[in-house]
């Protein structure tokens, strides 16, 4: 029996990988100069099936990174120069956080209790911020922020720079990329792909911001700050030799994903979470670590375990089902599972027996 991976990521592969990755050996794709035109067509579809599946507008740009840990240092370098404010409520968040203070920003944060979100009310964020950095879905400890409360930062501070980590809740989330500056994921989550390749999506704001900040003296980068992309993006290229076959499945995968049609994933995504809630429920084994149900990710569920996680973890995988440990000081006190496009409401039917026995 195959197994299946439930991980938070890497995850399962998407189905179509596969076929994708022989066809782009059988065709030479690997081999092709980043230079050369038959890259230029692979970047253009990439681009363009991004844009469409993700609804985001023309004007903002797409970059190819190599993470989303990458991200984080680009984001910092293209648009601060002093003030930076970062919700933190987990292990990624707080990684941004860190960067900041090790490039010798003036980081603030808004922290909160591992497994809860943000009283946003109550929040202040001080005027000098220049960027506001917030994690949609953190992975590490299963909270989903809602987006609501995201947009209308946007709209009460209009001049600070607004940056989302989508990592585990792309391409699932809807966006409204009008109220958001920068967002960015990596692919090997909820786009069931290999890992090694990042996206970070990019505003005119941001973009401008990045220009002032390079024109006034300040450092924004070296290959990779916002001025590169963008040019070397004009011509469908990347600075560096990117992952081609990165760049190559992620347009084959969003071409799949618009062919299925994206709304019927969303609503499997549901179908499956709801699939699970039932059995967590009535589980003697398990609880949710987010205690309230509005503030529980669908895409990365966090199961705290009442016994050792490794015991349910082996169990598991004598049926072939793999699902991640506990992230960090949780690791053998929480289980945590991906619900992403690449499972199949079927493999969560096969998951949620597993978990109710
Ligand atoms: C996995 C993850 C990251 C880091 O992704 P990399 O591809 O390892 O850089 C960042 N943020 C969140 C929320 C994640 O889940």
């Amino acid at each position: 029996m195959q197994k299946i991976f439930f991980t938070a990521g890497p995850a399962q592969l998407y189905p179509t990988v596969t076929k994708h990755i022989n066809y782009a050996l059988g065709n030479n794709l690997l081999s092709i100069s980043h230079r050369d035109k038959d890259f230029h067509e692979i970047y253009n579809f990439t681009d363009s099936k991004l844009h469409e599946l993700l609804d985001i507008p023309k004007q903002h740009r797409i970059f190819f990174l190599s993470s989303a840990t990458e991200a984080w240092e680009r984001i910092l370098q293209n648009t601060v120069s002093k003030n930076t404010f970062h919700f933190v409520n987990g292990a990624f968040s707080q990684k941004f956080f860190e960067f900041a203070n090790m490039l010798g920003l003036n980081a603030c944060q808004a922290k909160a209790e591992s497994g809860e979100s943000f009283n946003f009310e109550n929040i202040k964020i001080p005027s000098n911020s220049e960027l506001i950095n917030l994690t949609h879905n953190e992975t590490s400890t299963g909270v989903m922020l809602d987006m609501a409360n995201i947009y209308q930062l946007k709209t009460k501070y209009p001049d600070k720079i607004i940056s989302l980590d989508v990592v585990s809740s792309i391409p699932n989330i809807l966006l409204n990329f009008s109220k958001l500056d920068l967002v960015y994921f990596s692919i090997q989550k909820g786009f069931g792909l290999p890992s090694g390749l990042g996206v970070l999506v990019v505003s005119p704001q941001a973009l401008e911001r990045s220009l002032q900040l390079k024109k006034l003296g300040h450092c924004t980068g070296t290959y990779r700050d916002f001025e590169t992309l963008e040019q070397f993006a004009n011509k469908s290229e990347t600075p560096e030799t990117p992952n081609i076959l990165g760049i190559y499945l992620l347009g084959k995968i969003c071409a799949d994903i618009l062919n299925y049609g994206i709304e019927k994933f969303r609503t499997e995504t549901l179908i499956k979470y709801k699939m699970l809630e039932k059995v967590i429920e009535n589980s003697k084994q398990f609880e949710y670590f987010v205690k309230i149900p509005t503030n529980r990710s669908y895409t990365s569920i966090v199961l705290k375990t009442k016994i050792p996680s490794s015991s349910i973890i082996r169990k598991l995988s004598e049926s072939e089902l793999v699902v991640s440990t506990g992230y960090g000081g949780f690791k053998d006190s929480h289980i945590r599972i991906g619900n992403y496009f690449t499972h199949s409401v079927e493999d969560f039917e096969i998951l949620a027996k597993c978990l109710s026995t």
